[in-house]
């Protein structure tokens, strides 16, 4: 592959710095952004408002290559679809249809090196990044295929998105601009595991964008054995560092707290979530395991489920449960790829 930057790819900033580099007028970039986001038209042949020399300059100053569909699961309420990226690595998106539109969960990284115990994604060791055009062209794709819009979209596919800050940055700046796929900031969630010195860098970005914890363990002797990365920031440096994004940035934070059967349900652990995080703007999700090729993880029962919720709530925590997505179609991030390794 050349080093050619996709055309996917680029900010409306950056591609107005480039008309500029190359002496035209910068109103140029917004051009192009109404042909491959509002058009929908990828060939330069075909950009009629643009002269043929430009074109030519931007067809070789440019990639185009795009991902590939390959694999496609469909319930009623969730479709899931695997693409083939232009070095033979596959990634897999998540379509979730709620009554108030289609929401996209994307992929950040081929594999992970984050190594949850419970999460399949972390059981192929990260490749590389995706580039920011492999992440936009899993929503281009998906608008597609379905021929409808999606109104809101969640990082929270394979791959730690902080460990590949700049091209989810990217990735944002790109589907968040009007004349891009136009997606409000606020319907847009980053979910880390808890990379402290980027959520500090992603509270100083000018957008309002919605982040999301992923917290799944109230001390840090359980955690430790969820989420190794919280031997290098444990929680006692995680949670002032979310107060310190919330007292920054005014905005409320999402705790994603996975419930897994006798390991993390249990009633001492509701009390000690609820300690942890008293007095911060949060709200806690909490979330039913996809059970995995992780035979030792078990998906909490109702009733655990229900106990949860209810200390919770008596402790005046705000709280909800997450709505199941996509049982029957393996939708729990890394599920499809690892299957199709
Ligand atoms: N690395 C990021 C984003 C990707 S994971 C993060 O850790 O937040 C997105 C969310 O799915 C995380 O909260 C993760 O813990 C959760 N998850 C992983 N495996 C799961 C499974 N089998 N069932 C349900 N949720 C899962």
């Amino acid at each position: 592959m050349d080093n050619k930057i996709n055309i996917f790819g680029i900010t409306k900033k950056d591609l107005e710095n480039y008309f500029e580099s190359i002496n035209e007028k910068k109103f140029k970039a917004t051009q192009v952004y109404e042909w491959l986001y509002e058009k929908r038209e990828s060939n330069p042949d075909n950009w009629s408002n643009i002269k043929k020399e430009i074109r030519d300059k931007i067809k070789s100053d440019f990639s185009f290559n795009e991902i590939e569909l390959v694999k496609e699961e469909n319930t009623e309420d969730a479709s899931k679809y695997l693409f083939k990226l232009s070095d033979n690595e596959y990634v897999e998106s998540v379509l979730m249809r709620h009554d108030y539109g289609n929401s996209v969960c994307v992929s950040s990284e081929i594999g992970c090196n984050m190594a949850c115990s419970f999460c399949e994604s972390g059981r192929l060791k990260k490749v590389r990044g995706l580039h920011a055009y492999e992440i936009v062209e899993q929503i281009l794709k998906i608008e597609e295929l379905i021929k409808e819009r999606v109104s809101s979209v969640v990082v929270m596919g394979i791959g730690e998105p902080f460990d590949n800050f700049d091209e989810v940055m990217n990735f944002i700046k790109i589907i968040n601009d009007p004349k891009g796929l136009a997606i409000g900031a606020r319907h847009i969630t980053v979910s880390t595991c808890g990379i402290i010195p980027k959520i500090k860098e992603f509270s100083s970005i000018p957008l309002q964008v919605n982040l999301a914890i992923s917290l799944h363990a109230p001390t840090n002797e359980l955690r430790n054995k969820l989420m190794p990365i919280n031997k290098a920031y444990s929680l006692d440096m995680l949670i002032p560092s979310i107060k310190e994004y919330i007292d920054k940035t005014n905005r409320r934070v999402t705790i994603e707290y996975l419930l897994l059967q006798n390991v993390n349900d249990t009633d001492k652990c509701a009390h000690d979530l609820a300690k942890l995080i008293r007095g911060l703007n949060v709200y806690v999700n909490l979330i039913p395991y996809n059970e995995t090729s992780h035979i030792e993880y078990k998906r909490s029962p109702k009733k655990n489920v229900d106990n949860f919720y209810n200390i919770l709530v008596n402790e005046k925590i705000n709280v909800t449960v997450r709505r199941p997505f996509g049982r029957q179609i393996s939708a729990a991030c890394g599920q499809l790829r690892s299957k199709e390794q």
